[in-house]
C-alpha cells in the first residue's frame, strides 16, 4: 500500500483526498519508482481544484513532477536504485503522477537525475524552474545578450517567475521584475530583480504600441499583460510566453511584430524533447545558484499541498512548494 493524493470525479462532484492505495492499482509502465518529492505547480493546483479540465481521466493521481529512487524496470536504461526525475508527458494527467509515494511509468518520460541535485532541490526547481530555464535559453537562442538591455519577468513572485529571476540576474541580465505583491519586492530583489514594478501598469488595455523598454521578457501571465509586455519592447526584442496566470486570450495587436520585428517565442515543457529537457537541467546545474532555493521554496506534505492548490491560483503562494509524499 501507498499514500496518494487521487482525484476523483462522479455523480457526486469532484473531489481531491489522501488514500491508501494498492500497488496492484499502479497503471502500466515499465519502471516503478520509490517517489521521495514531488511539488504543487500551477497545473497540480488546476488539477486538484477541478478549475480547469487539465485531469483526462479519472480517478487520477495529480502531480507533473517527481523525483524519486526505481524499484524496479524493465526498462534498457534503468537499474533498481537509480536516481530518476520526470516533468510532463502528461504526467498527472492522463496517466497517474507523482504526488504519491510510488509511481509507475515509461522510462522513456524519466531522465537521471542531475548528480547538481537533492531530489528536493530538483523539486524545488520543478517543472516551473525547467520552464524558466527554458526561457532562458530561448531568449539566448533568438540572441538576447545582457547588453542589450533589460529583461521583464512578469508573475515574477510565483513559481516560474522566481526562478527566471535568479537565473536571468546570475547570468548578467538586468531584470525587472512585475507582480500584484509589491510587499515582496525585498524577495524578488535578493533574487537579482534590478528594479521591481506593480503589475497593475500591465494589466490595462493599452495601446498597440508603447514607449520601447524590453530586450527581453519572460512572461506567464498571458492575456492582457502580455499584450502590453509585446508592444513595450525594444526593436528586435524576444518575448517568451509560456502562462496564462492572467487568462487565455491575447488581446494584441500585430503592430510590434511586423513594426520593430519582435519575436514571440511559445515555450511547452509538457512535449518538450527529451535531449531540451536534458540540456535545461544542465544549465540549472550550472547557472542557478542553489542557494537561492532556500528562499524560493518551501517543503510541505500530501494534506497541506491539498490546502495549498486554491492559494496557489489565486496567486497568494510565494516561489516553489515542494511536496514532500513521506513525511
Ligand atoms: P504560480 O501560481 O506560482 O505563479 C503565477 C504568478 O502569476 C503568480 O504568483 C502571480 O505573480 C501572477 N498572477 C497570478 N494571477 C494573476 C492574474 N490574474 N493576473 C496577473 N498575474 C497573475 O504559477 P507557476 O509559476 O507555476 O506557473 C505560471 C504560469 O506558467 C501558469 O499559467 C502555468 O500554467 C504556466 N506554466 C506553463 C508551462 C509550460 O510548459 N508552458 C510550465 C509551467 C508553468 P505575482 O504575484 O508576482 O504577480
Amino acid at each position: 500500500m501507498f499514500q496518494a493524493l487521487l482525484i476523483e470525479k462522479d455523480d457526486t462532484g469532484y473531489r481531491a483526498a489522501v488514500r491508501s492505495l494498492d500497488d496492484a492499482q499502479l497503471p502500466p509502465g515499465d519502471v516503478t519508482v520509490r517517489v521521495s518529492h514531488s511539488t504543487l505547480n500551477y497545473k497540480d493546483a488546476l488539477a486538484l481544484t477541478g478549475k480547469a479540465p487539465v485531469v483526462r481521466k479519472f480517478p487520477m493521481v495529480p502531480g507533473i513532477d517527481l523525483a524519486g529512487v526505481v524499484e524496479s524496470s524493465a526498462h534498457p536504461d534503468y537499474q533498481p536504485g537509480d536516481a530518476v526525475l520526470l516533468n510532463g508527458w502528461g504526467v498527472g494527467e492522463t496517466h497517474w503522477g507523482g504526488l504519491a509515494q510510488k509511481a509507475r511509468l515509461q522510462g522513456d518520460w524519466l531522465i537521471p537525475l542531475p548528480a547538481a541535485f537533492t531530489p528536493q532541490q530538483a523539486m524545488a526547481i520543478g517543472t516551473a524552474g525547467y520552464t524558466a530555464m527554458l526561457c532562458v535559453m530561448a531568449l539566448e537562442r533568438y540572441g538576447v545578450r545582457p547588453a542589450d538591455g533589460e529583461v521583464l519577468v512578469t508573475g515574477a513572485a510565483g513559481g516560474v517567475g522566481s526562478v527566471a529571476v535568479a537565473l536571468l540576474a546570475r547570468l548578467g541580465y538586468t531584470v525587472v521584475a512585475a507582480t500584484g505583491r509589491p510587499h515582496d519586492a525585498a524577495y524578488l530583489q535578493r533574487l537579482g530583480a534590478a528594479e521591481v514594478l506593480d503589475r497593475a501598469q500591465f494589466t490595462g488595455p493599452g495601446k498597440p504600441l508603447g514607449k520601447e523598454r524590453w530586450a527581453g521578457a519572460v512572461d506567464v501571465v498571458g492575456s492582457q499583460v502580455l499584450a502590453n509586455v509585446c508592444a513595450t519592447m525594444k526593436y528586435r526584442g524576444v518575448v517568451t510566453a509560456c502562462g496564462l496566470a492572467g487568462g487565455m486570450d491575447l488581446p494584441a495587436t500585430v503592430a510590434p511584430f511586423i513594426l520593430r520585428g519582435v519575436t514571440l517565442a511559445g515555450i511547452d515543457s509538457v512535449m518538450c524533447p527529451r535531449a531540451d529537457r536534458l540540456q535545461a537541467w544542465q544549465r540549472l546545474a550550472s547557472d542557478l545558484d542553489l542557494d537561492r532555493l532556500g528562499d524560493i521554496s518551501r517543503t510541505v506534505g500530501l494534506q497541506e499541498a491539498l490546502v495549498l492548490a486554491p492559494q496557489l491560483l489565486s496567486g497568494q503562494v510565494r516561489g516553489r512548494i515542494v511536496v514532500d509524499v513521506n513525511p
